[in-house]
């Protein structure tokens, strides 16, 4: 396409023209991005899945401590059902 600015022949999908760094506006009308922002874009992803993941985690961790105490309290239970129906 040409520049809005200077008029010059730029790429499609380029934000601003390289000639004078005139923005395209191609952002708002959701073309295609630049390789660089696809990586970054990327790399935020696989940070987030991380995080994610280590979220995950600490909530089963969080789950089987909470399974633990149930079944802790359960026996107890039993225990000393078992105890006051034996006497
Ligand atoms: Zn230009």
């Amino acid at each position: 396409m040409l520049c809005r600015n200077c008029g010059r022949q730029i790429g499609d999908d380029v934000k601003a023209c390289g000639m004078c760094g005139a923005k395209t506006g191609v952002e708002l009308f959701g073309m295609p991005k630049t390789e660089t922002e696809t990586l970054i874009e990327r790399q935020l992803k696989e940070k987030m899945v991380v995080t994610k993941r280590d979220d995950d985690k600490s909530t089963s961790i969080l789950i089987i401590s909470i399974i633990s105490i149930l079944v802790i309290i359960l026996i107890i239970s039993v225990i000393v059902l078992s105890r006051i129906i034996g006497a």
